[in-house]
């Protein structure tokens, strides 16, 4: 004022002036929220934010179950799990009629607010009554999210909720809803965005940055046409939204896109991944979710994927039917990620057949060299070994006999060369002084680039399989010598007792022959009790024995109920032996949801023989077992988990009355009925190899090589095309063997009968008159809720009932190509020779399978309608043609105890030599049996899992005990028995 500035002052500006201004900080625009801990959602670095969807009434019926029993306990236990697989913020909800949300909420925050582990997140507060709501607000702690306000009652209320959420200190959802109603389309949605933003900002004063905008995601796949883009107009509303409303942000309630597939998971589970693969890129920053199933959108299944794209981005008019029928093929297990892995084949090609040594190539495997993998891809066959540097033998023209020794074995063994292996052992193993230290050095450093060049994709199954073949003469050359060498070291000690066996019921061996190969290979003593082997055997044999632990195999689904019942009686009997599981029915799930609770000690799945001598060494290792089971308990449980939560979440079956009133129709008053020439038992010998081998479906047969692919453009095929080719030669070659010298002995018995349906039977009637009985069949009708078709099929819907008062007929066949199929392999595999054991196999499957497609064609003639049909030889193996021939213990007729009766009706056993196992497997296995059925409505579908009243049902109408029927039920079986 006076113009001096005193002197105090002054001295103050001399001293600051030598200082820089401090610089503003910029606060990073940023949607913030916090429960114990701030969560900070900042553009471009924050990932994905998922909300958990399972404290929620509305959503999971069991947290609306134990709300309702007033379990708060145990509800808080759901949102813990929901924090600890990783949610980001729970939304916690209580509208139900009964429930009083106000009391609910206040209770269920402040339990929350006890709870550390659970407050340290943000709440969402989800009601669509505001009264809850902000009884919510006055509860949660830190900032919360309120889901949602919405313009549906209009502006004033809009805006009166949304002020008081500001002074609450909350973000905020908001749905695109008006009074008109929801947005369904991306103009619609975003508009009633851009409205509620300008609202929201302009006059309430909220920052953008609390905003969020959940634009509807609605169901796709529901049947309706016009809901068929709903996921596109989502998708492309979240990039339009981004776009106008400049800091707000979008989100969704993921579970509903799929809504359609209910009960179905893994189809979920990758309609959410995929859904938010494509939301994401286009803009989304947080979805309501479910975090315990989420998967990565990488690891859907590639079929799934197409299937589902196809789906979600509307790409192609029969997307929606493809998905279905494929959803019905991933529930039965025939399809999708529940279906055999590529691990679980190649384990069954091994249960099949495949060779020993395939493991050690396996264990191989595990630790990849890719120095050594570069060198042979550059070098060709014979520059394989660590330390070839002394000669160069990579020419691959022939003088690769002029190598070292591990250079010449190596390349033997990729290439899969046995003309040399004894000579070249012979020299190995007197370099190396001990016949292990052959195998465990030169053999496997080969085994090991076979492992990483099939890892690579560089070699396929085939050429392992001779590859293991050259390793198999070698181990064989050297086993003498290793016998003796036991002898001499008689005395020193095994590295642990195992006991194995293929459960009752149960042919399949090779599988468990690998395991028990393997092990002994691995200094363990093995007993191998062989196949077919009684609990009781197996249980006597490990106490007389004194094993250290118990292995059992098993190879068709009856066997899994088998093994069940000896991890029971080992409890009932004190044994505290571990128990190991195996063949390729067995899974991980099935291991610890339906074994392993019936035995204290440790039920461990060997998905892979490869790791049976880790999973051992592991168990009886005094520093590492107590890890390693505690490992595996966890794991266990967190899969029964996992599990019953799935289950929670099903909808209940429909009653019996209903599924059974929603059978499939036919009317049978206009329904012309095909009557076959002759009735009764046929005697089908001295069938002609080369005529049935014109019916051979080849597909499966590069199925079995793993050689992925449609016959026949798989012979072209980019990647595969040249292993087939080569493959499909040396199985003609085989094949013309096999029709010249006839080594097989192709037989078939078929019948028909004079039939009517009653109920979900099929009566067999002596005569045409249709007074007195045969005999029936039983049979299960679908009896899951359904969304879309609303047909439960049953196979008695395609024969006529008894109230049509008209006579129908079926027919039932059994053929095989004899044992024959395996004594001819047994010769190669004596002569170590698993390469062409298994082609013999596999071509004798091919031959079972032909014969069944040649006579159905023959009965169709007999029936008549099969006369006219003109079709191809490519057209029969498609099946193109009327009429079905479902398989008992397939998906249409699950219950393998069906073969019972059909044998006895055919005399099977009696006219073609064809036995059953008293699990209802098939020997020789080289054969197929099934009903056949000629109506044209006819077709094959998948039971899937059957309720408690059909399953009561059906015990009655088979007049016995419910728990005889539930162990024969038990793989469809949808509940706890
Ligand atoms: N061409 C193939 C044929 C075998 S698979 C091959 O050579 O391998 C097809 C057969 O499986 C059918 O003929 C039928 O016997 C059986 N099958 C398929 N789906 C079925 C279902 N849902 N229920 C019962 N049997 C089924």
């Amino acid at each position: 004022c006076c113009g001096t500035t005193p002197e105090h002052i002054a001295a103050v500006v001399t001293e600051v002036s030598q200082y820089p201004t401090r610089e503003i900080p910029v606060v990073t625009p940023a949607l913030r929220l916090s429960g114990l801990e701030a969560l900070n959602v900042i553009d471009g670095e924050t990932g994905f934010i998922n909300v958990g969807e399972r404290a929620n009434v509305t959503g999971s019926p069991r947290f609306k179950k134990l709300i309702k029993k007033d379990d708060f306990t145990a509800a808080l236990a759901i949102a813990l799990s929901q924090v600890e697989k990783g949610a980001h913020v729970i939304d916690v909800n209580f509208d139900e009629g009964m429930l009083d949300g106000e009391e609910c909420m206040t209770r269920f925050l402040n339990l929350i607010a006890s709870e550390p582990d659970i407050a340290r997140v943000p709440i969402m507060i989800d009601s669509s009554k505001w009264s809850v709501i902000e009884a919510g607000l006055r509860c949660a702690q830190g900032k919360c999210i309120v889901n949602s306000i919405s313009l549906k009652g209009g502006e004033e209320e809009f805006k009166a909720q949304a002020n008081l959420i500001k002074r609450y200190g909350a973000a905020v959802i908001v749905m695109a809803f008006d009074e008109k109603g929801q947005a369904d389309t991306k103009e619609g949605k975003v508009s009633i965005a851009k409205r509620s933003y300008d609202i929201l900002v302009d006059e309430v004063g909220l920052d953008p940055q609390d905003i969020i905008f959940d634009l509807n995601i609605l169901t796709v796949a529901t049947g309706m046409e016009e809901h068929n883009n709903y996921a596109v107009n989502f998708i492309e509303a979240v990039r339009e939204v981004k776009k106008v409303c400049p800091g707000a942000r979008c989100s969704g309630g993921l579970s509903n896109i799929s809504f359609s597939f209910r009960g179905n998971n893994p189809v979920r589970e990758a309609m959410h991944a995929a859904f938010l693969h494509h939301a994401i890129k286009a803009g989304l920053d947080t979805a309501i979710v479910n975090p315990g199933l989420l998967m990565k959108y990488e690891d859907i299944e590639a079929t799934m994927k197409e299937l589902v794209e196809d789906v979600l981005l509307n790409r192609k008019d029969d997307a929606t039917e493809k998905l279905i029928d494929y959803a019905e093929q991933v529930k039965a297990g025939t399809a999708g990620p529940g279906a055999l892995t590529d691990e679980d084949r190649i384990n069954q090609a091994m249960v099949k057949g495949m060779d020993t040594l395939r493991i050690l190539f396996e264990r191989a495997t595990a630790e990849k060299n890719p120095e050594i993998l570069e060198k042979f891809l550059e070098g060709g066959a014979g520059a394989v070994p660590a330390d070839s540097s002394k000669k160069k033998t990579s020419d691959g023209k022939g003088n690769w006999r002029d190598g070292t020794i591990e250079e010449r074995l190596s390349h033997a063994l990729v290439k899969g060369i046995d003309a040399h292996v004894d000579p070249d052992t012979e020299e190995a193993r007197v370099k190396y002084g001990r016949p292990l230290n052959v195998i465990e050095g030169p053999l496997m450093d080969g085994m090991k680039i076979v492992g990483d060049l099939f890892g690579a994709g560089k070699m396929f199954l085939p050429q392992v399989v001779k590859s293991a073949r050259v390793m198999k003469k070698a181990v064989a050359y050297l086993m003498p010598y290793m016998e003796k060498e036991k002898e001499a070291n008689e005395g020193s000690s095994s590295a642990g007792k195992f006991l194995i066996a293929t459960v009752k019921g149960d042919v399949h061996d090779i599988g468990k022959n690998i395991v028990g190969v393997v092990l002994a290979c691995n200094n363990y003593e093995v007993k191998d009790l062989g196949v077919m082997v009684s609990c009781e055997r197996i249980l006597q044999e490990a106490k007389d024995w004194g094993a250290d632990i118990v292995g059992l195999s098993g190879l068709i689904t009856p066997s899994l109920d088998e093994m069940i019942h000896v991890a029971k009686e080992m409890k009932k009997q004190g044994f505290t032996q571990p128990l190991l599981i195996g063949g390729a029915t067995t899974s991980k799930a099935h291991t610890a949801i339906k074994i392993s609770p019936h035995y204290d000690q440790p039920v461990v799945r060997v998905g892979d023989a490869s790791l049976v001598v880790g999973v051992c060494s592991d168990l009886l290792s005094k520093s590492r077992k107590d890890g390693y089971i505690a490992a595996l308990k966890e794991e266990q449980a967190r899969i029964k988990q996992r599990f019953e939560e799935g289950k929670s979440e099903e909808e209940p079956d429909p009653a019996l009355a209903l599924v059974r009133e929603k059978a499939y129709q036919i009317d049978w008053s206009k329904e012309e009925i095909a009557k076959p020439s002759y009735l009764g038992v046929k005697v089908w010998e001295k069938i002609d190899l080369s005529e049935v081998a014109e019916y051979i479906d080849w597909g499966p047969f590069f199925w079995t090589w793993e050689l992925k692919g449609s016959y026949p453009r798989i012979l072209e095929h980019k990647k595969y095309g040249e292993q087939a080719r080569e493959l499909y030669a040396e199985a003609q070659e085989i094949l013309k063997d096999v029709i010249e010298n006839k080594r097989f002995n192709l037989k078939a018995v078929t019948a028909f009968w004079p039939a009517q349906s009653d109920g979900d039977d099929i009566a067999l009637y002596k005569d045409e008159e249709g007074k007195e009985e045969l005999d029936r069949f039983y049979f299960l009708r679908q009896h899951k809720k359904k969304v879309q078709d609303e047909t439960y099929y049953c196979l008695s819907d395609f024969v006529a009932p008894k109230a049509s008062g008209k006579i129908d007929y079926i027919g039932g066949f059994a053929v095989t190509a004899g044992r024959e199929v395996d004594d001819y392999a047994e010769t190669f595999k004596a002569k170590q020779d698993d390469y062409r054991a298994i082609m013999v196999q596999a071509i004798g499957d091919r031959f079972a399978e032909a014969l069944a497609e040649f006579m159905h064609k023959k009965v169709r003639d007999e029936w008549g309608y099969g006369m006219g049909e003109n079709l191809s030889k490519e057209d029969l193996i498609k099946e193109k043609y009327r009429g079905i021939r479902p398989a008992a213990g397939y998906p249409a007729c699950p219950d393998h105890r069906e073969k019972g009766t059909l044998w006895e009706l055919l005399q099977v056993k009696e006219n073609i030599g064809m036995e059953l196992t008293e699990s209802f497997a098939m020997n020789p296995g080289s054969s197929v049996s099934g009903l056949y059925f000629g109506s044209q409505h006819s077709r094959y579908f998948s039971v899937g899992k059957v309720g408690r009243e059909q399953v009561e049902d059906y015990a009655n109408r088979r007049d016995e005990s419910l728990e005889e029927t539930e162990r024969w039920l038990a793989p469809v079986l949808g509940y706890d028995a």
